[in-house]
């Protein structure tokens, strides 16, 4: 069997963490199997490093930023690999520009766009575990790019996917994939599976344990991921297209915190604007998520629109500068608000799913400010404060813990 596994940073935290990863595969690799680890960079060393940049130069260019984070993830996979050896398993690392992984040149976001996996082969071939630096990658100039936070989960599932890997193992410091984050709901509950449509809602929409982009490539691939404890050994999660054991109308809730809204008021309402306004946000490379407009008086109208909460102070900008040009008379913003979401494939054939999740909030005394919904999800936007309790109460209403 090829086996691509992908440890997270807290997971090769330290140097006992290492070995314990590295006793773990070479277990799996005696027993006659083809290894492949991919590393986070340890611990909080990318947010040490990011805590470094600031404070040489608070507004770092992205490319410099990507020079500087990759090298989490250079000494990881060097570690691992000593640790190997040490180990008496025949062992190499390899960063991105040595594996060849060829990304959009859009730094601190970039996408992969294909792997060359001669090397890689090559060093499977003579029997060697092969460590590779999650997270990173290498683009049309040559410059070392990175896929975003929590980026290496995609390089795991790239690697399986052009590998043909028999199975991708994501490894982590919680045992699986659950109803809801357990540290905000201690009644959470841990399942079996999950599809890959659920699973990129939660992690688009918060659930920190998956790279969104990793499940959506995992859905185009077709490779099953499993998610499950580094530290214990049970059974994690799988993630895949269909789902028999557990068919629930709701697989799980989660909350963003990460979110912001801006609104621009007094718009001209005229053919177009929308237009104007997103074209102008899509050409700056900023995400936008849940839009509402108003019903226009006066010949002018209101949108406001959610976004990543660091995403803000960029946006603004892009805004203000546009000001005139888009003809709005005001701009406003709010960062103390949070996104809620509950997703489930089983909303699709049942009505009501909406409305009980709104009684749950009214019930805390809780107050919507937006909602989103698709066929799998609802998404409200609350109060930073009562994102948790909302979680809490959500998660009662529809009775998915133990
Ligand atoms: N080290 C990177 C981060 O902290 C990538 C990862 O952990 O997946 O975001
Ligand atoms: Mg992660």
């Amino acid at each position: 069997m090829l086996i691509v596994k992908k440890f997270g940073g807290s997971s090769v935290a330290n140097r006992e963490r290492i070995f314990c990863v590295a006793k773990r595969c070479a277990e799996d690799y005696k027993k006659g199997n083809d290894i492949v680890i991919v590393l986070s960079a340890m611990g909080d060393t990318t947010d040490d490093l990011m805590e470094e940049a600031k404070s040489i130069n608070e507004k770092a260019s992205k490319r410099e930023m990507d020079m500087l984070l990759a090298i989490g993830e250079q000494k990881s996979v060097a570690l691992m690999a000593m640790a190997l050896q040490s180990l008496g398993v025949p062992a190499i690392s390899l960063n991105a520009f040595q594996v060849m992984m060829h990304t959009t040149s859009r730094y601190g976001n970039a996408r992969f766009k294909n792997i060359d996996i001669e090397r890689i082969q090559h060093e499977l071939d003579s029997h060697k575990i092969v460590v590779v630096t999650g997270f990173q990658g290498v683009n049309k100039y040559n410059d070392v790019t990175t896929l975003g936070r929590g980026g290496s989960d995609t390089t795991a599932v790239a690697l399986a996917a052009i590998l043909n890997a028999d199975a991708c193992e994501i490894y982590t410091d919680v045992e699986g994939v659950y109803t809801a984050d357990p540290r905000i709901e201690p009644k959470a509950r841990k399942l079996k599976e999950i599809t890959y449509d659920e699973m990129l809602d939660l992690a688009t929409l918060g659930a920190k344990v998956l790279h969104n982009r990793s499940v959506e490539m995992a859905k185009k691939y077709d490779v099953p991921l499993i998610v499950r404890s580094s530290l214990k050994s049970v059974e994690g999660t799988t993630v895949k297209e269909e789902v028999k054991v557990e068919k629930m109308l709701i697989s799980g809730v989660t909350a963003d915190k990460n979110t912001a809204r801006i609104s621009v008021l007094g718009v001209k309402d005229k053919p177009g604007v929308e237009f104007r306004i997103f074209n102008l946000l899509a050409k700056n490379n900023i995400n936008i998520d849940t839009i509402l407009q108003s019903v226009s008086e006066d010949g002018r109208k209101d949108i406001s629109f959610t976004i990543a909460q660091d995403a803000m102070r960029e946006t603004l900008e892009v805004l203000n500068e546009a000001k005139d040009s888009i003809n709005v008379r005001k701009i406003e913003y709010e960062e103390n608000v949070a996104k809620v979401s509950i997703v489930g494939a089983g909303m699709i054939s049942n009505p009501g799913v909406a409305a009980k999740m709104f009684e749950a909030l009214y019930d805390e005394g809780i107050s919507i400010k937006m909602i989103s919904t698709s066929e799998i999800r609802v998404t409200v936007l609350v109060e930073e404060k009562d994102a948790d309790k909302a979680v809490r109460a959500i998660h009662a209403a529809f009775a998915l813990g133990e």
